[in-house]
Order: C-alpha cells, then structure tokens, then sequence
C-alpha cells in the first residue's frame, strides 16, 4: 500500500441535525484547518450561509474552495423540476452575499441522494453545476463515534481508496472537530490536501 499522494477533505457545511454538537464546530474545524496550512472543499448550504454569515465568508477568506449544498438541504429527488431550480438557485445567491463566490460549478446533494438519479442531475448541470460524492464517509454525525474511531475509519478509507480519495465530513460535530488533527497528523507528508477542482476524477 502506498501512501495516497492527493486528497480532497471535503465539508458539508450545513444546519445541525443532532442536539449534542456544539455551536464553535465549524470556526474550529477552520482553525485547525489553517494551523495545517490545509485547503479544503466546503459544500455550503444557502440558509447555513444566511444564518452564520461571518463564518462562511471565514471559508472563502481562508482561501478553501466553495460549492453548493442546496438551500434546505431536502432531498432533491423530492422535488419537482421547478422546486430543484428554485432550491439550487436560492443557494447559490445566499452563498454568493455570504462569501463573495459563486459556488458554481461545484454541488453536492444532501444525503448524497439524487446523485444516481437522471433527473436531479440533469437540473443540477441545467444549472451550471457537476456533483461532487464522496469515496470515504465516516458516519462523524453519529453522536457514539469517539474521535478516534472517525480518524481511524477516515485514514484506512483514504488508504484504501488511495490517490485522488474524496473523505465526507461535516462542519458541526465535535467528533469531527477533534478527528481532524489525527487525520491530518498521519497523513501528513506524504499527502498533499488538495481541492476538489484539482482532481482528475470525481465521485
Ligand atoms: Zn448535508
């Protein structure tokens, strides 16, 4: 096995959808982050963006790259044609006055859902966009997983998968805040962390 020379740490930065995770997740994962001198992907979603501003405008400042995660992080092949434009677009505006970016053409659906359905692609590239998956998922929204089980599970995903692995994360729970520095910790090195725009082929 050798070590994987390129990897996209990627964020959904989105509402909480458990009680437990505490309000400063995304602003240390941010400081972290930047202690590493480390870019990421951050898929932002549009009332996430209207409800804390600052903090994703810190994503774009910080210099990490930005797409679109939908405006109410429903599931998209839910919605009627009109309803995935409308939702997608109100994304994109409220990401652009929070951050200053235009998201485009970078979109990952909520729960990851839609991403093998025809339709729901079709609207997203109508729309100027290609969806980004993952390779690796950790599960750092279940509120039993210690940090230390999400950076194991994270550092085996990403050498099994090897060069080019996209790892799923989340900006708001605490397990994921305090598995990031192990993440980085081993793989740094070897590993470049790279964004998702410099990789040849996407989940
Ligand atoms: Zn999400």
């Amino acid at each position: 096995m050798s070590e994987p020379e390129n990897v996209a740490l990627t964020f959904d930065a989105e509402h909480p959808d458990r009680s437990w995770c505490p309000s400063d997740a995304a602003e240390r994962i941010l400081d972290v982050l930047a202690g590493a001198g480390a870019h990421a992907t951050f898929f932002v979603q549009g009332r996430w963006a209207e409800a804390y501003p600052a903090t994703a405008r810190r994503i774009a400042d910080d210099g990490h790259l930005i797409g679109n995660h939908s405006h109410h992080h429903a599931r998209m092949p839910l919605l009627l044609d009109s309803g995935l434009q409308e939702d997608v677009d109100a994304a994109r505006d409220a990401i652009a006055r929070a951050t200053g970016r235009d998201p485009r053409p970078w979109f990952r659906c909520p729960f990851g859902a839609g991403a093998d359905d025809p339709r729901v692609l079709a609207a997203i590239a109508a729309a100027g966009y290609r969806h980004v998956g993952w390779h690796v998922e950790v599960e750092d929204w279940e509120p039993a997983r210690t940090p230390q089980a999400i950076a194991a599970d994270a550092i085996a995903g990403i050498r099994r998968h090897g060069d080019g692995a996209v790892l799923l994360l989340h900006t708001w729970p605490g397990g994921t805040v305090e598995a990031l520095p192990l993440i980085l910790d081993d793989l740094q090195g070897a590993t470049r962390f790279v964004t998702v725009d410099a990789l040849e082929e996407l989940p």
